[in-house]
């Protein structure tokens, strides 16, 4: 008896559903029926083998996650549409989203809560109609903003951040920001301050999840020598010695554009243009056939003029899948998160290997103390610019450097306002001497990598 009227109270059950919904609009938290979140219960309400040692069973998880979790998720894009639809799906009810595009058609191929119609309009706003549409209950809040554009308080009210991020820079940033609001008392971190950072990316068939307890665990900064500078080829290579039908293509985008201005003497390189394109891949095929290399494409023009690399929707979705797995984890504290960087690649088969990334002692983002500059005195400042720029535990975008002389604050180097930037410029030629600087001067650095000044100490050598 009980077999046959299962099925038939569910559909029932559904039915009801659908016509309060559809009767008053009403997708609130009335909206659960009775087995709504049995997939999740099992894991929360009854013990298991991975379970957390500490992790009593009970409701309380769940309702945790359901009323009073709530969860930001950085990016709207390949990421970010499965990080929403996963988070939807596991019982968070509290998101927000923040994105700074709109909606390209290139992007309708992956990033499936859009659609045609959508294209031009904000990705997080489009992502939010979707899920709070489709998913009852759920309530994600967009914001159709950079992520610096939003300030401390607003990130202080989350429980736990993902990224889904496709901007070194920006990540650096969001880290940067979750340092900033660590308390410290008597140089204890007081815990109630860390909000949990998991961090998701992926570049073609290869990606990386990693979850990051701020001023705990190793942090974006700590790890930056695992990301490479941008893949360039030696110019050589691309002058004389071509092998690759990218290597053509580089030629004729740095030796042969400058020389031949096809398109007038001021007119730069334009990806986005085709007639452009079409100039550079003529000429790339004619380099090519020379060397005998084949493979230059149209699409592979642009793909090596603008730098893409093509997006992935099954990497996607399986880091996307790893990172909302952490924060379901994290957020139920039943069972022990990744520990603490995982790499998966699906080039060729799978292959996935998880290690723990190690606190860099003297991170500039996280140590809380100044890091060390050793120059001489006779160094100029450029020399210290392009250590900042250069390094590549440090690789700053376009820092400002000030420092402070007979008590008052003095800007040494800025380039983000012109006329400051013109007012400073001389700066760079004068050795640190002669600017006045002393051995244990602080410099207070800023970047678009971090929403703080960086300190560093100044550290003569003879
Ligand atoms: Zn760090």
């Amino acid at each position: 008896m009980a077999e046959t009227d299962e099925p038939e109270k569910k559909r029932r059950r559904v039915v009801e559903l659908t016509e309060k919904m559809l009767v008053d609009g009403d997708t609130g938290s009335t909206s659960d029926w009775d087995d709504r979140w049995n997939h999740i219960k099992k894991f929360l309400e009854r013990s298991g083998p991975f379970m957390h040692p500490d992790f009593e069973p009970s409701t309380e998880s769940l309702q945790f996650m359901l009323e009073t979790c709530k969860i930001l998720v950085i990016g709207a894009g390949g990421l970010g549409c499965e990080l929403l639809k996963n988070l939807a799906l596991s019982g968070f009810r509290n998101i927000h989203v923040v994105d700074m595009d709109t909606i390209d058609v290139s992007n309708l191929n992956r990033q499936f809560l859009f659609r045609a119609k959508d294209v031009g309009r904000p990705k997080a706003d489009v992502a939010a109609d979707f899920i709070n549409s489709r998913v009852p209950g759920c309530c994600v809040i967009p914001y159709f903003k950079k992520i610096q554009d939003l300030d401390e308080t607003f990130y202080r009210q989350f429980h736990i951040i993902v990224c889904g991020l496709d901007s070194i820079v920006a990540r650096r940033w969001m880290n940067g920001m979750l340092l900033s609001l660590l308390v410290y008392e008597d140089g204890v971190l007081d815990p109630s301050s860390i909000i949990p950072l998991i961090d998701g990316g992926t570049e073609g068939f290869k990606g990386n999840a990693r979850v990051i307890f701020p001023g705990m665990t190793a942090c974006i900064d700590c790890t930056l020598e695992l990301y490479p500078p941008q893949i360039n080829f030696p110019m050589c290579t691309i002058a004389s010695m071509p092998r690759l039908p990218e290597h053509c293509i580089e030629y004729v985008r740095i030796l042969l554009w400058p020389k031949e201005m096809p398109f007038g003497d001021d007119v730069s390189l334009d990806g986005d243009d085709p007639e452009h394109i079409q100039w550079v891949y003529q000429k790339s095929l004619e380099r090519a056939a020379e060397f005998s290399i084949t493979g230059v494409t149209y699409r592979l023009t642009q793909g090596v003029v603008k730098r893409i690399i093509p997006a992935v929707a099954s990497t996607n979705a399986a880091i996307a899948a790893a990172c909302a797995t952490e924060v379901f984890k994290i957020a139920s504290s039943a069972y022990l998160p990744l520990n603490n960087y995982m790499v998966f690649n699906d080039v060729d088969g799978l292959y996935t290997y998880t290690f723990e990334a190690e606190r860099k002692e003297n991170c500039s983002a996280c140590s809380q103390v100044p890091s060390d500059l050793h120059f001489s005195p006779s160094s100029k400042l450029q020399e210290v610019l392009d250590y900042l720029t250069e390094s590549t535990s440090l690789q700053m975008k376009s820092p400002a450097i000030t420092t402070t002389m007979d008590g008052k604050n003095k800007t040494l180097y800025l380039q983000s306002v012109a006329s400051i930037e013109q007012r400073t410029r001389p700066n760079l030629a004068k050795t640190l001497k002669e600017l006045g600087l002393a051995d244990g001067q602080e410099l207070a650095v800023a970047d678009v990598t971090t929403p703080q000044t960086v300190l560093f100490k100044l550290c003569f050598t003879s």
